[in-house]
């Protein structure tokens, strides 16, 4: 029986009624990972597996007040920011963030995978100045970092990345980033948008190392063939923070965040849920068979 007292993970982000994303598979993957999920909803999106229909902010009180709520109460730990949907909700975010000490994994949702824009560009730097320089591990997906890569840098020097990475490599981005905010640890970059597509994927964890250089942790699994990838973004940053919480170290937290994302996608393809891009299987992971009750 452990005697450390027991934390929990909020999860900030938009509702995905055919609980494909956002706050569903946040809660889903935290409770096929064994860690208690919370939630507070940013926006509230209309989607179905063929795409994202249209979305509505919530008032930026009411997004304010959720995360309050949840955090004057329960014991978090670890916070996940998925969608954030305007300028305004990411404002209220950050501002009911101001005294949370915790870690703070930040997925910056841009754009659905229909292409759908879920957060304003011309918001972007409001972002960085308001929200970002709160964020321990960020996970953007390539398109994504090379957006944040693009707002105005301060000019420092880029301390030495691990031998062999040329300079046009995303790495090189991830390292502008943790050099740019200053409480960012980590940044977790996951190859499934790499060009060319390749059989095998690496995804990597670019952490500060020793303060002098980076240190790089790389992850090599086959690329998975699937019809049904709608929220792997989510899952994966959610399970990178669980994992985190269950094990206090981000190396670790990276392996078992790609292990579980890899199972879910596995347990879902093929799964007849919608016509479109349909959702991985949270629900299907580690399935104990059912011992229904005997009378
Ligand atoms: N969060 C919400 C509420 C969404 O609607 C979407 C995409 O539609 C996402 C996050 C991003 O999903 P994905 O993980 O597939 O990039």
């Amino acid at each position: 029986m452990t005697t450390e007292a027991p934390t929990a993970l909020l999860s900030i982000a938009g509702s995905d009624p055919a609980g494909g994303a956002g706050i569903q598979a946040d809660l889903k993957t935290c409770t096929a990972l064994g860690v208690y999920g919370a939630a507070a909803i940013t926006c509230v999106t209309v989607q179905n597996s063929q795409g994202v229909r249209y979305f509505e902010p919530l008032e930026q009180q009411l997004v304010y007040d959720q995360i309050r709520a949840v955090l004057v109460d329960l014991p978090i730990s670890h916070i996940k920011i998925g969608m954030l949907g305007s300028a305004g909700v990411a404002d209220a975010v950050a501002d009911a963030l101001y005294d949370f000490t915790g870690v703070l994994v930040y997925d910056p949702v841009l754009n659905a995978g229909d292409g759908h824009t879920l957060f304003p560009a011309a918001a972007l730097q409001r972002l960085a100045d308001d929200l970002l320089s709160k964020i321990t591990v960020i996970t953007p997906n390539l398109p994504e970092l090379a957006t944040l890569d693009r707002l105005p840098q301060p000019p420092k020097q880029l301390p030495p990345l691990p031998a062999g990475i040329p300079a046009d490599s995303p790495l090189t981005a991830a390292g502008r980033l943790l050099l740019r905010f200053s409480q960012l640890q980590a940044v977790a970059l996951t190859g499934g948008h790499a060009e060319p597509p390749s059989d095998d994927l690496e995804d990597w964890l670019l952490t500060r190392g020793n303060g002098r250089e980076f240190q790089l942790t790389r992850v090599e699994h086959p690329r998975l063939k699937s019809g049904n990838l709608h929220g792997t973004g989510c899952t994966f940053a959610t399970a990178l923070a669980a994992c985190h919480l269950l094990t206090g170290d981000y190396q670790q937290a990276m392996r078992r965040a790609v292990d579980f994302t890899s199972a879910a996608i596995k347990a879902g393809a093929g799964l007849p849920m919608g016509d479109g891009n349909g959702p991985l299987a949270h629900h299907l992971v580690n399935r104990q068979p059912c011992r229904g009750r005997r009378n």
